[in-house]
């Protein structure tokens, strides 16, 4: 795996590891078990991974599992997958809720020193009260309980004593601070809820703020890379460290967080359009999920290269989706064998070629990729090429099919349209043509030349296939305004065509990936393709407006 650009953050580690700061670098990739995970999350996996790796460092694959209400066993399942999927190992598997007896001893151990209380307000005084940037906070009527008090308090918030919201045990910092993460935070909260793996033995869970220095403490973790809205948080990041007596002293790290065009970046958001069944589960292809990524046909390679150009910045912006789209295609470009396939099927007869007969013609793989050898193909009376590739009434310049001209069929010959057949009411049914057996692809005929090269299959032997197209499933950047998000679905992300691949398809197997002359790059749909009609997702189309 190659190296990881300049950055910041790299920066910072190298720097670290020159002055024996740190004797051996530790990160970690640290979701919350609430989702799968996204592209976002594949920027944060590639910089946490590839960072340790390149100073001989290790990363922890650890789940943020301390709020029982939103997560889930399916969740953790999948982004293990994922993870390994893009190609990391991490060094320990973690969770959380492994510490919560030790987070909950730190949290006394806080007590203890007076510098956290149990607190009886709302969470809605609470909020009320802790002031703007331009007021300072007001104290709790609850700050001054004594160190007995609260210790009793906070066990019995333990033992299940109070109902959920009843009492939080705050921080005990300064309501006046500038830094309103630092006016009382909460630590803790009671939530009577069954843990996914730690059952009913807690009802109180440690907030964020709280849990998570926690963690990379406990393991040893010495950079803690986190997106930029945590950037206020970190005073309160190194209070916790240095509160609860930690032995080591993880730093915080942040950077600017993925941002990309008609891409929905929230889990939550994601979560809703699987809820309400919009899209055909976590894994839809057109979800911007890892799974869903994995399904469309996406190479971990190509989302590393992409993680790995965009680099790591201190301020937001947001990515051109289309910079994935030309890694994918920069990736595939000679790994994927071409063939064709048909989309909107037309068929064409040629009058001229002998019934029961067919010849095999040779055609190379991969043009750019000579390793990739040849195959042969059968030409024969019946073939069908794309409705497009054929017009009535054609402008001008329109080098493709139409009444009397001659166009070149990819690997074969060269064809003439005779006559359109029409049904009654007038639409088409099939062309008859005539071929030309002098200008075999391949002989050297040079006598005369065609503008158009058109592709075909041949009708007896192509496989039936559905193919599906897609189109982003909301139509701007996120940032919009939250009720809007539903209603600026788009209506015609997806688009399933019926139509015909090469008969060499036929042992195609899910992910196998191909380019499809003129239409682009197609993976084999892993949970859609059934023996007798496989169905091929569009990764990505041939060409882009998109340079780099
Ligand atoms: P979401 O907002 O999508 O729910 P999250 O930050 O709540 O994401 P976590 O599971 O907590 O989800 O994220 C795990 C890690 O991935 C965190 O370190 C987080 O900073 C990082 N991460 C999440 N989204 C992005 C993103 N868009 N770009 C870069 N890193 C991200
Ligand atoms: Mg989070
Ligand atoms: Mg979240």
């Amino acid at each position: 795996q190659g190296s990881v650009a300049s950055n910041f953050i790299k920066n910072i580690v190298a720097e670290d590891v020159r002055t024996g700061k740190v004797a051996a670098v530790v990160t970690r990739f640290p979701p919350e078990p609430n989702g799968y995970l996204h592209i976002g999350h594949a920027k944060s996996i590639c910089l946490n991974f590839e960072l340790a790796d390149e100073f001989n460092g290790k990363t922890n694959l650890r789940f943020d599992d301390t709020n029982p209400l939103k997560e889930d066993a399916e969740y953790v399942q999948a982004i293990k997958e994922d993870v390994k999927w893009l190609g990391f190992d991490w060094d320990r598997l973690c969770f959380a809720s492994d510490y919560f007896e030790e987070m909950y001893q730190r949290a006394r151990l806080l007590i203890t020193k007076g510098k956290a209380y149990v607190c009886d307000l709302s969470a809605e005084r609470i909020r009320e009260m802790r002031g703007t940037l331009t007021q300072p906070g007001q104290e709790s009527p609850y700050r001054n309980r004594s160190v007995e008090e609260n210790l009793d308090l906070f066990e019995r918030m333990r033992k299940g004593e109070f109902a959920d919201g009843a009492k939080v045990l705050r921080a005990k910092i300064d309501m006046a601070s500038p830094n309103l993460n630092l006016r009382d935070p909460v630590l803790y909260r009671i939530a009577h809820a069954e843990h996914h793996r730690t059952g009913d033995a807690w009802c109180i869970y440690p907030m964020y703020d709280f849990a998570h220095p926690l963690e990379d403490a406990i393991e040893g973790v010495t950079h803690s890379i986190c997106t930029l809205e945590f950037e206020d948080h970190r005073p309160l990041y190194d209070w916790v460290v240095r509160e609860c007596e930690m032995e080591n002293t993880p730093r915080q790290y942040e950077f600017a967080r993925l941002n990309m065009t008609n891409t929905v970046m929230s889990k939550r958001k994601l979560k809703q359009l699987v809820d309400e069944r919009i899209v055909d589960g976590w894994d839809d292809p057109r979800m911007p999920t890892i799974s869903g990524l994995r399904r469309k046909g996406y190479t971990p390679e190509a989302i590393r290269t992409f993680a790995r150009e965009i680099g790591v910045a201190k301020s937001n912006s947001t990515v051109d989706e289309r910079m994935l789209e030309h890694f994918v295609r920069e990736d595939l470009k000679l790994k994927a064998p071409r063939t064709m396939a048909i989309l909107r099927p037309l068929k064409v007869v040629i009058t001229n070629y002998p019934e029961n007969q067919t010849e095999w013609l040779e055609a190379e793989n991969n043009p750019e990729n000579p390793e990739m050898g040849n195959r042969s193909i059968p030409f024969s009376r019946e073939l069908y090429i794309e409705q497009d590739d054929f017009l009535e009434d054609p402008p001008p310049k329109y080098f493709r099919l139409f009444l009397g001209n001659e166009v070149r069929l990819k690997h074969a010959y060269f064809i003439r349209c005779e006559e359109v057949i029409k049904d009654a009411d007038g639409s088409i049914i099939e062309l008859h043509c005539t071929y030309d057996p002098k200008t075999k692809s391949g002989s050297g005929f040079t006598e005369r030349k065609v503008k158009g090269t058109i592709h075909w299959v041949d009708a007896a032997h192509a496989l039936k296939a559905e193919f599906r197209l897609f189109e982003p499933l909301v139509n701007e950047t996120e940032n919009e305004s939250e009720e809007s998000f539903l209603s600026r679905i788009n209506p015609h992300s997806l688009e399933i065509l019926q139509g015909y691949v090469e008969e060499n398809l036929r042992t195609a197997q899910p992910y196998d990936k191909f380019q499809f002359f003129r239409h682009g790059y197609f993976s084999v749909d892993p949970k859609r393709s059934e023996s007798d009609l496989a169905v091929f997702n569009r990764v990505v189309s041939l060409k882009s407006s998109f340079s780099l």
